[in-house]
């Protein structure tokens, strides 16, 4: 019974240094989040031993009377915040989530229609060498051009002309919010089903300041570890009628054993979510997105090459095109890492610098809302990203913009009481 440095001294001491540079740096990849301490002990605890087949009252194995305990506080949790009639909490992770909710609603071969990967869309949205694009016929819609919005008037003439079993709402790099009534209009105009997967913007619907695709879609999929905050993993919301399919779809369709104790991470992080101060850290990942593009939108950003897309973001993320700039993808995330900030480099639409460089930077402010950073820590932060953005950066700079990350990471320490 030996604990991790004694039974395992090269693993902990790679978790220590992993647990310092995220002390250390400033996270702003859009996708992730710090777990509260609550959902890391529940996540750590002794339900990782358990096997648990089934549903909770209806199991496949004994000694179930305790996760069933938490897998139904999960469920309950997850239904209530998002105000949905059915909730499975089991998915291993959002790509695990959709791939259940596809085979629920689909035959293989159906046609499905899903926004773009290159425009921001997810790999299990319709990728070629993604299930989704191998097990259907998939016909990807886009954003226009111009204004770097989804264009509905293309999804309606693809669904028109496609007749998709399936439409699915949802994305990983966009920062606007979706027309769910829309999507939902034309998926009723020509029979197919919606699944919205609002992996990234979880977290913001459940405090109420991003409209809630529940009453719009017939299936919602979700991630617990973006916005929401929670463990990695993912959840499936729906109206009562497609639950059996649903279950089984999940598991035996997809999955063996749940991961009970991630499943009662989940339920830690789900009543978190419905707290008052889960809802004012929501207010501040808004906040802090608009003060980015508000900064990155500035003359001295311009004339760098540096644009945002559709001029700004209601949303969690800014998505940054360096189509015109000195810089690609691959060198701007590099020039920030090594000032201690961590982003992701990502395609723009119609990027003409392939996908291992890109012309794109992704970043994102719910890691750093929970670290506490309010506004004046967000115009910093914008003010430094926006100074390694520029042509003039130097050795100097870089040590100045390093310094005043550092300063940021020591006003707002991570992880300090964790043993
Ligand atoms: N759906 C969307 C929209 C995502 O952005 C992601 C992850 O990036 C997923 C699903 C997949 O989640 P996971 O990485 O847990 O499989």
């Amino acid at each position: 019974n030996a604990n991790l440095s004694t039974v395992d001294p090269e693993v902990a001491a790679a978790v220590a240094e992993e647990r310092k540079r995220q002390q250390n740096t400033l996270e702003m990849i859009a996708s992730e989040n710090f777990a509260p301490v609550g959902v890391l002990e529940a996540q750590g605890s002794v339900l990782t031993n358990k096997y648990a087949e089934g549903y909770p009252g209806r199991r496949y194995y004994g000694g179930c009377e305790h996760v069933d305990v938490t897998e139904k506080l999960a469920i309950e949790r997850a239904k209530e915040l998002f105000g949905a009639e059915y909730a499975n909490v089991q998915p291993h992770s959002g790509a695990q989530a959709n791939a259940s909710a596809m085979v629920a609603l689909l035959e293989p071969g159906d046609t499905i229609l899903g926004l773009d990967l290159a425009h921001g869309g997810h790999l299990t949205h319709g990728m070629k060498i993604n299930f989704s694009g191998k097990l259907y016929n998939v016909v990807p819609y886009h954003v226009d051009k111009e204004t770097g919005q989804i264009d509905m008037a293309e999804v309606e003439k693809l669904a028109r002309e496609h007749k998709p079993k399936l439409i699915i709402g949802g994305w990983s790099a966009y920062p606007r919010q979706l027309d769910f009534a829309e999507f939902r209009r034309i998926a009723d105009a020509v029979d197919a089903k919606l699944m919205v997967d609002m992996a990234h913007f979880a977290g913001l619907v459940a405090a109420g300041l991003h409209p809630s695709p529940v009453p719009h879609a017939d299936v919602v999929t979700t991630t617990t570890h973006k916005t929401l905050g929670g463990p990695r993993g993912g959840i499936i919301l729906a109206r009562k009628e497609l639950a059996k399919k649903l279950n089984s779809a999940v598991f035996p369709g997809q999955q063996g054993g749940p991961l009970e104790h991630v499943i009662a991470a989940k339920a830690v992080a789900l009543k978190i979510a419905a707290s008052e101060e889960f809802r004012e850290r929501q207010q501040r990942v808004l906040d802090g997105a608009k003060t980015l593009a508000a900064r990155l939108s500035h003359p001295d950003c311009v004339s760098a090459g540096v644009r945002v897309l559709t001029g700004g973001t209601d949303v969690h993320l800014v998505l940054v095109d360096l189509v015109n700039s000195t810089l690609d993808g691959q060198q701007a995330e590099d020039r920030l890492h090594s000032i201690g900030i961590t982003v992701n480099r990502n395609a723009v639409p119609f990027d003409p610098r392939p996908p291992m460089v890109t012309s794109g930077l992704r970043i994102g402010t719910p890691a750093l809302a929970t670290r506490g950073f309010g506004a004046d820590d967000f115009a910093e932060i914008a003010d430094i990203i926006a100074a390694a953005l520029r042509p003039d950066f130097d050795d100097a700079t870089q040590q100045e913009l390093r310094g005043r990350v550092e300063l940021l990471a020591e006003k707002h320490p991570l992880y300090a009481d964790l043993p």
